[in-house]
């Protein structure tokens, strides 16, 4: 594997049932029947020989209880069963929701690349305001402080490269700094596309999600990201689609339901497909 060229894992590690009138922003203008929708939630390992980028790290199991959604597999778990050593990893926070910057404690030395439009909302005035505050868990922004004190936050704006083959993209929308990646993979480019679309309905039918910090900014995404789609034959893959481990290739038995994987890194060692006896 060259090293501009990544393996990714998607991890699901939740999922719930809810209904569409309560994903897609005003669903009623769109004039069509409710009905049952299922939402998983996923971070997203990306990895070469050279290096480890872990993007986001799920909800607490705390931070679950509290909002009644419960873990598959907690993420430190899966972390650890797909060989992930957090001390060698990157974390990407693409942005600083509950459900994505859960489990920082994992990596307490680890270098944090964070959305700069992030920390400064969610470290200022607005974040406190009650239709944002009740996306993020303060103990998580509390512990991006505590880093940034400790010099491991990279503050990202606009599009940079974070290493050969991975590009981050700034788009805000669903909030202020919302990020994407691109990802060089033997399968092509792949577009994570975290919160920037939840679902592969929402892009294709062009309807946003019902937590929105800038709505045009939202439909701006949108845009964006159908361009790098088109231009790079590239493959998206939204934040909370269960239709994504149907439409990618299990990473291993034991992960079956867990895990999916882009570009497999070949061969695959050993240690990396078993679980471990205590989740067995
Ligand atoms: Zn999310």
């Amino acid at each position: 594997m060259s090293d501009d060229e990544y393996e990714i894992v998607v991890v699901r590690y939740g999922s719930r049932d809810t209904l569409r009138s309560k994903v897609f922003l005003n669903y009623e203008v769109y004039g069509e029947a409710d009905g049952p929708i299922q939402m998983d939630y996923y971070f997203w390992i990306v990895r070469n020989d050279r290096r480890t980028f872990v993007v986001d790290t799920g909800f607490s199991e705390h931070e679950g209880l509290r909002r009644g959604r419960s873990q598959l597999v907690p993420p430190g778990d899966a972390l650890a069963s797909l060989g992930v050593q957090p001390n060698a990893a990157t974390v990407v926070v693409t942005h600083a929701h509950y459900d994505h910057v859960g489990n920082l404690d994992l990596f307490p030395r680890s270098p944090l690349i964070v959305p700069s439009a992030e920390y400064a909302f969610w470290t200022g005035p607005f974040g406190q305001r009650e239709q944002f505050k009740h996306a993020v868990d303060e103990n998580d922004i509390e512990h991006l402080r505590r880093a940034h004190h400790e010099n491991r936050l990279r503050l990202h704006t606009g599009s940079a490269l974070l290493a050969p083959g991975v590009r981050m993209i700034e788009l805000g929308g669903h909030s202020p700094g919302q990020c994407v990646l691109t990802v060089n993979t033997s399968e092509g480019m792949v577009l994570l596309a975290s919160d920037a679309t939840h679902f592969y309905e929402q892009i294709e039918r062009d309807m946003p999600f019902h937590i929105v910090a800038d709505l045009q900014a939202m439909y701006a995404g949108f845009d964006q990201m159908n361009e790098l789609v088109q231009e790079n034959d590239a493959i998206l893959i939204p934040g909370h689609d269960p239709a994504v481990l149907e439409r990618h290739q299990p990473y291993s038995r034991e992960f079956a339901g867990l895990a999916a994987v882009i570009g497999r890194r070949q061969p695959v060692a050993r240690s990396d497909a078993a679980m471990p006896a205590s989740a067995g």
